[in-house]
């Protein structure tokens, strides 16, 4: 592997035993494979949103934006739209993409547009110190919920499966080794991926033990049959105590959405592209 120097003079924030830590490692590696196999990291741009999760992107000396709360999908989008050679990444936080985003996630994997989101699903806002989030747990005790949470909590990957995601995955900031085979299979794959990540709160909601305790690795799993995908996402409703598996539950080649979308436009595009070229000549 090559010895490229994905880190940055950033001081690192993170809580000591956050587990973003485990995330940035996993995707360092990630990138640091994919780059020796061929992937031009000049090629590759990264969009955080906020919280505590936004700030990977500090730590990494990639191409990188900080879009608005609830915001990583749109502008993630935009960057793959005005140049579809270029690998967009988008880092979100539970809070910021299945509460704010939501209706951004549902429409960028129906569209099967070419990005890969990483959600950093701690199952609660952390850096505003401890609210109820759409994947909190009932019960759940926080700023916002000192008796605990009356709502029952959203199967984010079944969300996705029904919105038309073409590649899932779960993965924690546990298993680092996992989740950087994940990572490169999401970022590897042609169409809208999405990698669920059970990150954990050290300060507010520590469930290290928890995950330990209950996850197992989809060892023996057809991701490309949608009904045993469909199966696997929801043998675990986030809220259970039952097992919860971990690597890649569905992957489905299609077309994307700039494909479609760019050759349904190609005469606009050619027509620009002369308008530009007059242009340019007439100067
Ligand atoms: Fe990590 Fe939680 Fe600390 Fe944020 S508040 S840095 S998510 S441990
Ligand atoms: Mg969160």
């Amino acid at each position: 592997m090559s010895q490229i120097r994905l880190g940055t003079n950033a001081v690192n924030t993170w809580c000591p035993g956050c587990g973003n830590f485990a995330i940035l490692n996993a995707f360092k590696s990630a990138l640091a494979e994919l780059n020796a196999e061929g992937l031009p990291l000049e090629n590759v741009v990264l969009v955080s949103g906020i919280g505590c999760h936004a700030k990977i992107v500090d730590y990494l000396s990639l191409n990188s934006f900080y879009s608005i709360h609830g915001r990583v999908t749109p502008a993630a989008e935009g960057i793959k739209l005005a140049n579809p050679n270029i690998k967009v990444i988008g880092f979100a936080g539970d809070g910021d993409a299945y509460g704010e985003g939501i209706e951004h996630l549902i429409f960028a994997a129906k569209r099967n547009i070419d990005i890969t989101m990483i959600i950093h699903n701690n199952r609660v806002y952390g850096l505003t110190t401890g609210q109820y989030t759409p994947t909190s747990p009932l019960g759940f005790k926080g700023r916002s919920t000192p008796f605990g949470t009356r709502e029952l909590p959203v199967n984010p990957l079944e969300l996705m499966l029904a919105s038309g995601a073409t590649f899932l995955a779960r993965g924690t900031s546990h298993g680092s080794e996992l989740l950087k085979k994940i990572f490169k299979a999401a970022i590897l794959h042609k169409g809208f991926s999405l990698v669920d990540v059970l990150q954990v709160c050290f300060t507010y909601f520590n469930m290290y033990e928890y995950y330990d305790k209950h996850v197992y690795d989809l060892a023996e799993h057809d991701p490309q049959d949608y009904n045993q995908a469909l199966n696997k996402i929801r043998e675990w409703d986030y809220n259970s105590d039952s097992r919860i598996a971990l690597g890649v539950f569905y992957k489905k080649e299609i077309p994307t959405f700039e494909e479609r979308f760019l050759s349904k436009n190609k005469k606009a595009i050619d027509r620009d592209v002369k308008i530009n070229e007059f242009l340019e000549t007439s100067i």
